[in-house]
């Protein structure tokens, strides 16, 4: 069987696992290949590498590093179906959402090839007689890239184009699930021209986490997964005197005003509550509708629903498996426990009939959920959609703000007032009107408020190159030729 294994200092690693990790192909339920689990002497070895490439790559002029970063965007951007075709085989979204993560997180990789004005400082000359003052930014060293099994390739390339722009090397630790995107963009890499060892990927779980975090010789640390490893991240980072920024869960609420246009959020609710089966981490899970439109809209939504298709990503389906068989389980078991807890089930998704053994959970909707349900308390991480009816505005806000989680949410509605009211009340991140999945674009900043996000950096962005280099300040003088004489007073303005 197919084996996965490390890339350090761009090549395969040829050292030999003592742990490894099953890989799916979720349509079928079938394990296609492993994947090598690294240990703390493995890490060592890739941080090793990246700390000696560290020390050229951050004296390559910024000409060498654009001529670069552009040759990678036009490989990455010839290979977008090689790419989303790993992303498939493994994660199991259909096709043409792998082909939009690919999509997305090239817009990060042009955004770095800005990197020459990104980087420029500030200047102030003769801020006293013959001294001038100007700020500089450099990279910070080695940084580890932690991400989660849902975007496999946009995730990590929220962050490496920046990083490696900015002048650091990188070690990115995927999910142990869907390795196989990281692997093939690490060659592209090596094609590109990209100097061996300023880009690596290990491969692992806890262990590998644990080394990356407490490794004296990795500089930062950017995540993104579930709140509860987010934090641990977090802690444990810092604790090792690492700059951390920790992307955590989700639960976000689709807000639906009485006057707003009810086919548009009928289908903004089923794109954003069913697409890559609500394994998004801006995926809509809580649709607060505020009456008398819920009836009327809850009809659109299920006339929709019965036109989804559930089936491989490779043949056409509108949505594709879940990811394992242990989510899937555990998404199904939110819907049990949703029945019993007395909400109303409208669309059961556990009763889609979908040929062979791939882990299929159909599209979900429960109507008439509480607050206290655990459907909706809990990121669920699946094709569930949750129903909470309000009779006004402030109803609404206060459940989104009340919420532990704030990554993001949306306002569906014709009333300019009331939607600018709510981006400027609302405590969440990322904030849509009349738009369902609000990811910015990648010159500004991806993140989430409260138990979304621990650390004070968003994602790319201008918070993505401050992250990843740190400032200086430098403050000269060079005298004029005409200066003569020795001055030994106290340094004052003149
Ligand atoms: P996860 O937290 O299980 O795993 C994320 C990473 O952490 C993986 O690389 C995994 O190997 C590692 N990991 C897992 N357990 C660990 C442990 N005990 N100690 C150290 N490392 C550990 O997340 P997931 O299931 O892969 O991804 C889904 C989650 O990611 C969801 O909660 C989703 O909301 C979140 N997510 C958030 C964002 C965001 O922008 N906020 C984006 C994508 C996904």
């Amino acid at each position: 069987m197919k084996e996965t294994t490390h890339w350090i200092n761009g090549q395969f690693s040829n050292q030999r696992a003592s742990r490894h990790g099953d890989i799916y192909n979720p349509a079928t339920g079938q394990v296609t290949a492993t994947v090598a689990f690294a240990d703390s002497t493995l890490v060592d070895e890739a941080v090793t590498v990246a700390t000696k490439a560290f020390q050229e790559w951050r004296h390559s002029s910024l000409t060498k590093r654009t001529q670069v970063l552009f040759a990678f965007r036009e490989l990455v951007h010839a290979n977008k179906k090689n790419i989303a075709a790993l992303i498939t085989a493994e994660h199991g979204k259909v096709l043409s959402d792998a082909e939009g993560e690919v999509t997305r997180g090239l817009e990060v990789v042009e955004f770095a090839c800005g990197i020459p004005h990104l980087l420029k400082g500030g200047f102030s000359e003769e801020v006293s007689t013959g001294v001038d003052v100007y700020s500089i930014r450099q990279g910070v060293g080695p940084v580890a890239i932690i991400s989660p099994f849902n975007f496999p390739a946009m995730v990590p390339m929220w962050f490496f184009p920046v990083a490696i722009a900015c002048g650091n090397t990188v070690i990115v630790k995927p999910s142990e699930k869907d390795p196989s995107a990281s692997m093939f963009l690490a060659q592209l890499w090596k094609e590109a021209g990209l100097p061996d060892g300023v880009f690596n990927v290990v491969h692992g779980d806890k262990e590998a986490v644990d080394a990356l975090l407490t490794h004296p010789g990795i500089k930062a640390i950017s995540f993104v997964g579930s709140t509860p490893i987010a934090r641990y991240v977090y802690e444990t980072g810092t604790k090792s005197g690492k700059r951390v920024q920790a992307l955590g869960g989700a639960k976000n609420h689709m807000v639906v005003l009485p006057d707003a246009d009810l086919d548009l959020a009928a289908d903004a609710a089923i794109n954003a509550g069913f697409g890559s089966a609500g394994e998004r981490c801006m995926a809509i899970s809580a649709l607060v509708i505020v009456e008398p439109v819920a009836d009327a809209l809850i009809a659109k939504i299920t006339e929709r629903m019965a036109k989804i298709k559930t089936g491989d990503g490779t043949q056409g389906a509108d949505m594709g498996p879940l990811v394992t068989r242990v989510h899937r389980d555990k998404v199904a078991s939110y819907v049990d426990a949703g029945v019993e807890q007395g909400a109303t089930l409208v669309v059961d998704g556990r009763l889609v009939n979908v040929a062979g053994d791939g882990f299929w959970l159909g599209p979900t909707l429960f109507d008439h959920v509480k607050p206290e349900m655990s459907i909706y308390t809990d990121e669920i991480f699946g094709p569930v959609l949750s129903v909470i009816r309000v009779n006004s505005y402030d109803e609404a806000l206060a459940l989104v703000n009340n919420h532990q989680y704030g990554n993001g949410t949306a306002i569906f509605t014709h009333d300019g007032g009331a939607a600018r009211r709510f981006q400027n009340e609302v405590e969440v991140g990322m904030i849509g009107i009349n738009v369902p999945i609000p990811v910015p674009m990648a010159y500004f900043s991806f993140g989430g408020w409260k138990n979304s996000l621990f650390g004070d950096s968003h994602a790319h962005g201008t918070e993505g190159v401050h992250f990843f280099t740190r400032g200086k300040v430098v403050t000269s003088r060079w005298l004029d030729p005409s200066h003569g004489g020795i001055n030994l007073g106290f340094p004052q303005n003149s």
